[in-house]
């Protein structure tokens, strides 16, 4: 009953082997968080999901589909990133409704779509607004929110909270664990923070040097030497 399977995947940088047969299952509607120091391939990893890398060798499969095959906008994956990657001369609603637009969904889809993400993200008087007139973590609720579109099938977060305050760190977590709940979305975190981690997680991978060293509960994490 996986619904995400990476098998033996492998991706050097010339002489540089970032990720050495890793290996992961999850079960849909799972959040499993990536921790690891930085440097350790948290992001390759996700790249490689994502489509934005390709593996030197492994099979992922979503599913049962191997992802591996198919191009970035094919894979159903939405992914969030430290900075938010918001198109900047794209409204708020624009930048929502951009991936649908891509997709060829119709006028009304689009707007009844963008209008529900405004209103799940407390930004529906932000929607006429431009990026670099929101804050920080109003910009990464639009990203968070444009993730969530085009209905993928499941969710990548890099790092989407390293950029913040640590209020508004506090706060957005708790806001994307609710979401990820709400929508049953299976979901890839990835942080170097320990406590982000023991807060959202179902599971906690440790990753160290690209090889996943640890696989568990969150309680089973806290309680290891
Ligand atoms: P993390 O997300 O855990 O911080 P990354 O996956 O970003 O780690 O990076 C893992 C290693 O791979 C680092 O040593 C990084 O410098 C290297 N790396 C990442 N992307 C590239 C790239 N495009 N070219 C060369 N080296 C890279
Ligand atoms: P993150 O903060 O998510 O770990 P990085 O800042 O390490 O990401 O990398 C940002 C971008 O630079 C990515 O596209 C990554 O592939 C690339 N990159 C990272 N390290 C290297 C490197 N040593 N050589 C070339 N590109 C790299």
């Amino acid at each position: 009953n996986d619904y995400l399977e990476l098998q033996a995947i492998r991706k050097n940088f010339g002489n540089t082997r970032v990720l050495d047969n890793v290996d992961l299952q999850i079960r849909e509607g799972e959040l499993v968080t990536l921790l690891g120091p930085s440097g350790c391939g948290k992001s390759t990893l996700l790249r490689c999901i994502a489509g934005l890398a390709d593996p030197d060798s492994g099979r992922i499969l979503l599913e049962k589909k191997d992802l591996t095959q198919l191009p970035p906008r094919s894979r159903e994956v939405g992914m969030v990133f430290q900075s938010y990657a918001l198109f900047p001369n794209l409204t708020v609603r624009e930048n929502m409704e951009y991936g649908l637009k891509m997709r060829r969904a119709s006028k009304d889809v689009m707007r009844r779509r963008s209008e529900e993400l405004l209103a799940l993200v407390d930004l529906e008087d932000k929607r006429d607004a431009y990026p670099q007139q929101l804050s920080g973590g109003q910009q990464q609720r639009v990203a968070l929110a444009r993730s969530l579109a085009v209905q993928p099938k499941l969710l990548l977060l890099d790092e989407p909270l390293s950029a913040l305050d640590a209020k508004i760190r506090k706060n957005l977590r708790t806001e994307i664990r609710e979401i990820q709940k709400r929508f049953k979305m299976t979901t890839i975190f990835v942080t170097h923070d320990q406590e982000e981690a023991l807060t959202v997680s179902d599971r906690i991978c440790i990753m160290n040097k690209g090889v996943i060293v640890q696989d568990g509960i969150p309680e089973a994490l806290y309680n290891s030497p």
